[in-house]
């Protein structure tokens, strides 16, 4: 038999808790408390969230993301209706139920790694979310650890993937396409490029036959179409022989190596008779830099061509090369003393066949400078040119230093 005083301090008490779930049960009916029930293992668990927040759940119904917010073992206490959405479920059966249902098996141990690594789910990792009809969607979750209102557990936002990954795989396969063609028709221009280059040799070869065994008997006007007929074609022959080095370019999956820029620019100026009779002046450096030898050789002497014979008649080509570190590049220098360049011309001059004088003034074909642009960018790097009218040019190529 229990004593009368202790029957009292339990009716006290007893009337005590009913007085709290009486005040509970009103604020749950005045709507300035939600609670849920949750029936599990542990028995029945309440779990309430206060109407203080109701700003913020505006904000959540809202977003275009779906939100959770879950209990340390995966059971959804709240969920926006975007979620409900995505998963093709009413809102009411959502809520309550566990989350690992709403994934295929193949996802559940990253979730269970996630929930006990306290939400860290690195950045970018796809999961897919599996909705009520099997359909699958591939989404991406944030997880936050969430403590607050008597609640430990997470929220969790879930971003629909599918339209990012429709754009993603309509830009891979137009890329994929665009790419196939641009190599068709680079591999049709090497091919045309080669073949005319016969018949023109041929040409040129007749013209000499002609002028060595007959030039005596011809008259000097038909000389000298022969002499026009020669320049033409060996003109031609450098555009085709451009032409090809542009689309080799594309074609060659050359190694990129560690090259040495003094050495280079040497063996250029040793190649190529012009620049061997040229004042060019080298300032030794032991720049190392990461790029393609042969295309990287190219550039260089397609620099120092255009250096020595963009200069005003009269005057004697005198080109400065050397190179200095730039936040961890290698920017090589070509100098020269010529008619520069106007600043509202140096951009389009890296365009194809962009030539800013008449052929009488200066021979060429306007594909020098594309190529160079094209190959260094190639190689991860950039160029660029200082320049004004009169002034002489400085063109500038920047590679990875591989020091
Ligand atoms: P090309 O030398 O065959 O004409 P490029 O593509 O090498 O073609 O150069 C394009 C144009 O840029 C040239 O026609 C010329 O007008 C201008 N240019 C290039 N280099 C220089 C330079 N060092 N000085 C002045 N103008 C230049």
């Amino acid at each position: 038999m229990e004593k009368p005083d202790d029957l009292k301090k339990e009716i006290r008490e007893l009337k005590a808790r009913l007085g709290e779930s009486e005040q509970t049960l009103n604020a749950i009916r005045s709507g300035e408390v939600d609670a849920l029930v949750v029936s599990g293992s542990r028995g029945d668990q309440v779990f309430t969230l206060k109407g203080a927040e109701m700003p913020y759940r505006i904000l959540v119904e809202e977003m275009n993301q779906g939100a959770l917010l879950i209990t340390p073992d995966g059971t959804i206490l709240y969920a926006n209706t975007r979620f409900a959405v995505l998963s093709k479920m009413p809102l009411e059966q959502v809520i309550g139920s566990s989350w690992q249902q709403f994934f295929p098996r193949e996802n559940l141990p990253q979730l269970e790694a996630s929930l006990k690594a306290s939400g860290a789910l690195s950045p970018g990792e796809e999961l897919r979310l599996q909705a009520t009809d099997g359909s699958l969607c591939p989404v991406h979750l944030s997880l936050r650890t969430m403590s607050a209102s008597g609640l430990e557990g997470f929220s969790v936002i879930v971003t629909d993937l599918t339209e990012r990954k429709q754009s993603e795989n309509a830009l891979r396969k137009t890329s994929a396409e665009l790419l196939e063609k641009n190599e068709a028709l680079e591999a049709f221009s090497t091919t045309i490029s080669h073949d005319m280059r016969a018949p023109l040799r041929s040409m040129e070869g007749f013209v000499q036959i002609l002028l060595g065994d007959y030039g005596d008997k011809l008259e000097p006007q038909a000389k000298s179409y022969l002499d026009r007929i020669a320049m033409s074609a060996k003109r031609l022959d450098h555009l085709i022989a451009d032409v090809l080095a542009y689309s080799k370019l594309s074609c060659d999956q050359n190694e990129v190596a560690t090259l040495d820029l003094d050495k280079i620019v040497r063996d250029m100026v040793e190649i190529y008779p012009n620049l061997r009779e040229a004042d060019i002046e080298i300032v030794a450096s032991s720049a190392r830099v990461r790029g393609l030898e042969v295309p990287l050789g190219q550039c260089i002497s397609n620099l120092l061509g255009n250096a020595i014979k963009f200069v005003p008649t009269g005057v004697t080509p005198h080109v400065k090369v050397w190179t200095e570190p730039i936040n961890g590049q290698s920017r090589l220098w070509v100098a020269d003393n010529g008619i520069g360049i106007s600043p509202n011309d140096q951009e389009r001059i890296f365009d194809i066949f962009s030539r800013l004088h008449s052929n009488a003034a200066y021979e060429g074909t306007g594909l020098g400078l594309s190529l160079v642009k094209k190959a260094v960018e190639k190689m991860g790097g950039r160029v660029g040119v200082e320049s004004e009218l009169g002034q002489g040019s400085r063109f500038w190529i920047e590679l990875q230093s591989a020091q």
